[in-house]
């Protein structure tokens, strides 16, 4: 990390005011902030545009069992802005909830995050696993993902149930222990500081301190001005992992191949398709896709428009802030921020990344 630096300020300085403390000071003595690489944000460095739709459900994902004539059909959809996060969370609650030794036989509908996980889940179990999809990686929603440990947007508030918050926390916390079992080169997954920047005191993000998810976010503190050089008054710093999804997902669809898995193209048009499957039991895990399939009205798109940079190694850190987010991982300097609820297009919107663009110029602009 760029940033590791508490050390760098005095315990006096660090307990001054933004404007007593930090003017006077600098005044007396070289300015040692720790200083964080700017971002370089112009039209010149994109190398793409990504869009993609979360598959948001305003009362939190399904996980879900029922019966289809001699078929058991397991649920395990809806994750929102957050199913990498969730993957093997939901993924156990499904495996938990659906699984017979004495039927090892088992579809796993879909071959993103969630899929994926379902299915390496099944396998540990001993069951002989195949899976269905219309698309793999990298056409699945799962690639297009920044993508932070954290699950963001995942419901809303007014419409889960405490056990719904019991069960997202049950998942939250197992895909957490399992995803610290993948950190490294192999899987790109790795620890990486957020900060998370303000014009007023921070108190509920990543999570308030009654919210059980507080219990997940690592090394949080707020820093005082003399610990970092973003121009704003309130920054946030905490750690997450952080998941790099072109190399996750193929590494994940090559671990599920290994064990044995066979890996099916094909598009379910309805139910009746489904249910004339060979697998006694089926997982569902169709993301989006399981509004149409199944009938869920309440499946929503909300669309996320990105511009994805030139790769900047020195940029090792994410920025959250009111202009978007900006996660700088090894293959590209992801900028992101949209969430349009009901918009189903995935063409991009150029008036939108602009911006995108412009908002984070002022934030890396505005660094000293
Ligand atoms: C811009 C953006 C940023 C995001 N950032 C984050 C983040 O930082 N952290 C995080 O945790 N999450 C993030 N997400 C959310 C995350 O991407 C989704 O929650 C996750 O990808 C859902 O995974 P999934 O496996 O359910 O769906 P998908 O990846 O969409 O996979 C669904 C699978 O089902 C298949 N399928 C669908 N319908 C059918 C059908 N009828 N027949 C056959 N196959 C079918 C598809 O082909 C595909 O294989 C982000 C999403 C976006 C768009």
């Amino acid at each position: 990390m760029a940033l590791g630096a508490a050390g760098l300020v005095s315990s006096c300085a660090a307990s001054r005011g933004f404007s007593d403390g930090l003017m006077h000071d600098l005044g007396r003595r070289p300015d040692q902030r720790p200083r964080l690489a700017p971002v370089r944000v112009s039209p010149e460095r994109i190398i793409r545009i990504d869009v993609g739709l979360r598959p948001f459900r305003p009362s939190g994902f399904r996980v879900a069992r029922e019966e289809l004539g001699d078929k058991t059909l397991v649920h395990n959809y809806g994750h929102g802005g957050g199913g990498i996060t969730l993957s093997w969370g939901t993924a156990k609650l499904a495996v938990d909830l659906g699984y017979d030794a004495s039927k090892p036989d088992c579809a796993v509908l879909g071959c993103g995050a969630v899929g994926l996980a379902t299915a390496r889940l099944l396998q540990e179990r001993g069951a002989r696993v195949r899976i269905y999809a219309k698309d793999l990686p990298p056409n699945t929603t799962s690639n297009v993902a920044g993508a932070q440990w954290w699950p963001a947007s995942t419901f809303d508030r007014d419409r889960v149930t405490p056990e719904f918050i019991a069960q997202h926390f049950e998942a939250a916390q197992f895909a957490f222990r399992r995803y610290q079992s993948l950190v490294g080169d192999a899987y790109g997954v790795g620890w990486e500081t957020n900060y998370s920047l303000s014009n007023r005191p921070n108190s509920s993000y990543p999570a308030s301190e009654d919210d059980p998810m507080r219990a997940l976010v690592v090394n949080q503190r707020d820093l005082t001005p003399l610990e970092h050089n973003f121009a704003r008054p309130f920054v946030r710093r905490f750690d997450t992992m952080m998941i790099e999804t072109p190399l996750y997902l193929r590494r994940m669809e090559l671990d599920v191949r290994q064990h044995g898995a066979e890996i099916v193209v094909r598009e379910f048009a309805d139910v009746s398709q489904v249910s004339a499957l060979p697998e006694r039991t089926i997982f569902n895990c169709t993301g989006l896709g399981a509004g149409r399939l199944f009938g869920d009205t309440e499946i929503m798109p909300v669309r996320g428009q990105l511009a994805i940079l030139l790769p900047q190694p020195e940029v090792d850190y994410n920025v959250i802030a009111r202009e978007g987010y900006m996660f700088g991982r090894r293959d590209g300097i992801v900028l992101g921020g949209t969430f349009e609820r009901g918009e189903w297009s995935l063409e991009h919107d150029p008036a939108d990344i602009a911006g995108i663009m412009e908002g984070h110029r002022s934030i890396f602009a505005a660094m000293t």
